[in-house]
């Protein structure tokens, strides 16, 4: 299949794990975060990791859209379908959150009116199917997915469809890496830049991060050569002493983005002047609410939306894992309180979270231990 096969093909990916090897062939460690949690599943789906030599070191940063939501504002949409009798939908990855009465299926199974849908559109028509009912969409994400929702807000309005709104949730990258970057526990020397929030934002806006804090960044795709290629871009730039913004993805990713994506978030949203994210606490400017002229479709101006705080278990790291000062097994918690089956932090519960693609990635080594075991035993 185009735009895989070769992007997976292992005689490429043998020569760019070489090169890597020697770029970063000197005494110096080198850290690179990966900001996108696409790309922290995609290291360990294929085992990229294991490609790299001990001196250059992967962190896992804030980029998993399920793992830096508060609970409170999952409580807070849950409580609209438990005060209100509204119906409450959602992606598939909100689902299995947990917030402070249980995950979502756990509300549906207690007789809550939750849905999974697959777009904000599939919320919307639901409404227009039951106009006696309210539905609220639970809306999580960065730039990748606001812009489905800024189109469906239009779309709900065109309609006329009063009987619908949205609960937004949707945040910004650029604060959350600026958060990083200023954290005073962290060292980085350079970025995998998000390859699915760059489609909409494009790859100029992370020039700040090379003028001001002199780390370079590298916008990269998914696949295995995507992320190789990344990585050895970044490295070139260390030894050659470049601080500048590249783009690998380029056969997604402009310079300047999405025009029409960036318009439809402009017109539907506004920067909200702060937003709590699970782990970095409240970050100035960086989240989206619905501007006035479609309050009709914001839920929190429909609804007295409660605040609700809720702190994690103390011995819950998940804040030090997606600033990438812990990674994900030295959590007390890991594997043994907190598995997928049974996740107490939101970074087990989606396949983009650090915690869950280091469990699945555990997991499949030591299956493969043991049928080499069974095998030897043979
Ligand atoms: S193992 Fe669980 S509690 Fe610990 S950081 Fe990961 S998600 Fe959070």
């Amino acid at each position: 299949m185009k735009y895989v096969d070769e992007f997976r093909d292992p005689r490429l990916i043998q020569r760019a794990a070489d090169e890597i090897r020697t770029l970063a062939a000197s005494d110096r460690q080198f850290r690179i975060m990966e900001v996108c949690g696409g790309h922290t599943h995609a290291i360990y789906r294929f085992g990229l990791d294991t490609l790299l030599p001990s001196n250059v070191e992967l962190i896992h940063g804030p980029g998993c859209p399920v793992c830096v939501l508060p609970m409170g504002r999952l409580d807070a949409g849950l409580s609209l379908a438990a005060d209100h009798g509204a119906i409450f939908t959602a992606f598939g990855d909100v689902m299995r959150v947990p917030g402070r009465g249980g995950t979502p299926l756990q509300h549906k199974a207690r007789g809550t009116d939750v849905r999974m849908v697959y777009s904000p559109l599939d919320a919307l028509e639901i409404a227009r199917q039951e106009p006696k009912r309210h539905v609220v969409f639970f809306a999580i994400g960065f730039e990748t997915t606001a812009p489905s929702t800024a189109l469906t807000i239009r779309r709900a309005q065109d309609l006329d469809v009063r009987n619908f709104s949205v609960l937004s949730n949707h945040v910004t990258i650029l604060p959350a890496i600026k958060a990083v970057l200023d954290s005073p526990d962290m060292r980085l020397d350079g970025f995998i830049g998000p390859g699915h929030v760059s489609t909409v934002i494009g790859s100029r806006p992370y020039e700040f991060i090379a003028r001001y804090y002199r780390k370079p960044v590298v916008v990269t795709g998914f696949e295995p050569l995507d992320l190789l290629q990344g990585i050895a871009m970044l490295l070139r730039q260390m030894r050659e002493g470049r601080v500048t913004v590249e783009n690998q993805y380029a056969r997604v990713v402009a310079d300047d983005g999405n025009a029409a994506a960036l318009r439809a978030l402009d017109e539907v949203f506004e920067l909200r002047t702060f937003f709590e994210w699970r782990g970095l606490g409240f970050i100035s400017q960086s989240a989206l609410k619905i501007r006035e002229r479609y309050a009709t479709w914001d839920a929190e101006r429909r609804f007295n939306v409660p605040a609700i705080e809720v702190t994690d278990p103390v011995a819950a790291q998940c804040g030090e894992v997606l600033k990438g000062a812990l990674k994900p097994h030295q959590c007390k918690l890991f594997g043994r309180e907190c598995t997928p089956e049974r996740p107490v932090g939101a970074l087990m519960v989606s396949s983009e979270g650090a915690c869950a693609a280091y469990f699945g990635r555990a997991a499949r080594q030591g299956a493969a231990a043991s049928l080499a075991a069974a095998g030897a035993s043979r």
